[in-house]
């Protein structure tokens, strides 16, 4: 079963966010993009992932999506752990499109149209993480698990390449549909367990406890202010920006659509690059809305937290909430699309 879901960790949304309300004409827009694109690209890849483990025995194995725990150097960060009382299971999760190539050296690359782009090499980092892992868990003095590690590549057209047929890239590297064997396998191999339910269940408190997400990087990381950003709602269907509030809903000029929430991906920007709290001039200039009564509404029907009164009055935006699961989907398309369109007149301005 999941015990930590798959959701789009917040630095991910901050740079979707910062993408999508920064102009074509920033020079550091390109940048943006990259990042956001790259960013969702490898989340795209892990959510994949949730239709092959969810066939594992829900009582058996605990699945951890993106875990990051701190230790002597930083932190470390795992795509999936999989927690069982048997064994454990690093899978780090590679979403990178037509081939890939392992060589006697070590190397990984993709090679296009005769052009050669070099890549990290995944053992070596799936190595380390389990290292990694493995001093944690000693420090937290877990008794000794079995811990193996994966390599997937999530896209089923990713043409792999062992050159050299080295059995440590076979036995490690694989598509998303060999997961489930691969874990057969494991359960074949370790029959006895390791650790009792007490302890498993010990273990993923403390993981889920120690668990840190990566902090968005703010505006001041980028040189770009608050009145560089583009404000109002964005289009959810056309992604122009912006809709106008008329007789109870957005409206969009460009192609005609409605939407009672198109807002809310607006007010969740707005607490991922300005702040969490937000008043009323501050909401009727980020939504581009004139009147106070309507921003009134607007944020008072998302029934946030409020702090002060009258005109004092602040709303702490709750992201998770205006985002919800299903949400989340939405979001990543609206930005994606936003940030194609921006990058596209990046080009005609060029
Ligand atoms: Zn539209």
């Amino acid at each position: 079963m999941f015990i930590k879901p798959l959701a789009i960790p917040e630095h991910i949304l901050c740079a979707q966010a910062l993408d999508s309300r920064t102009p074509a004409t920033h020079p550091s827009k390109e940048t943006f993009s990259n990042r956001a694109a790259n960013l969702l690209s490898g989340y795209k890849g892990e959510k994949s992932m949730k239709y092959h483990l969810q066939f594992l025995p829900a009582d058996d194995f605990f699945i951890l999506h993106y875990v990051r725990l701190p230790n002597q150097n930083g932190y470390f960060q795992l795509d999936f752990l999989i927690l069982s009382r048997w064994f454990h299971l690093i899978i780090e999760v590679k979403n990178i499109y037509d081939n890939v190539n392992f060589d006697d050296l070590g190397q990984v690359y993709r090679t296009i149209d005769g052009s050669v782009q070099v890549f990290g090499n995944p053992i070596e980092q799936i190595n380390m993480q389990y290292r990694r892992l493995l001093n944690w868990l000693r420090k937290h003095d877990f008794p000794p698990v079995p811990i193996e590690k994966i390599v997937v590549y999530s896209r089923d057209d990713t043409y792999l390449r062992n050159i050299t047929n080295d059995k440590v890239i076979s036995d490690i590297v694989m598509h998303r549909d060999k997961i489930i064997s691969k874990i057969n396998f494991f359960m074949n191999k370790y029959q006895s367990p390791s650790l009792s339910e007490t302890r498993l269940t010990d273990l993923s408190w403390q993981l889920l406890e120690e668990h840190e997400p990566e902090e968005g990087d703010g505006m001041d990381q980028f040189n770009i202010g608050y009145t560089d950003l583009i404000k109002g709602v964005i289009c959810p269907a056309c992604v122009a920006v912006p809709m106008h509030w008329k007789s109870g809903k957005w409206n969009c000029l460009s192609c005609g659509c409605t939407s009672k929430t198109a807002h809310r991906p607006t007010l969740a920007d707005y607490a991922l690059l300005v702040g969490e709290y937000i008043n009323n001039r501050q909401a009727r200039d980020f939504l581009r809305v004139k009147s106070i009564h309507t921003a009134k509404r607007l944020i008072q029907q998302e029934r946030f937290q409020q702090f002060g009164k009258t005109s004092g009055r602040r709303y702490k935006i709750d992201v998770d909430k205006l985002l919800n699961a299903k949400m989340y989907d939405e979001f990543a398309k609206v930005h994606t699309k936003s940030a194609k369109v921006h990058s596209k007149s990046d080009k005609v301005h060029n």
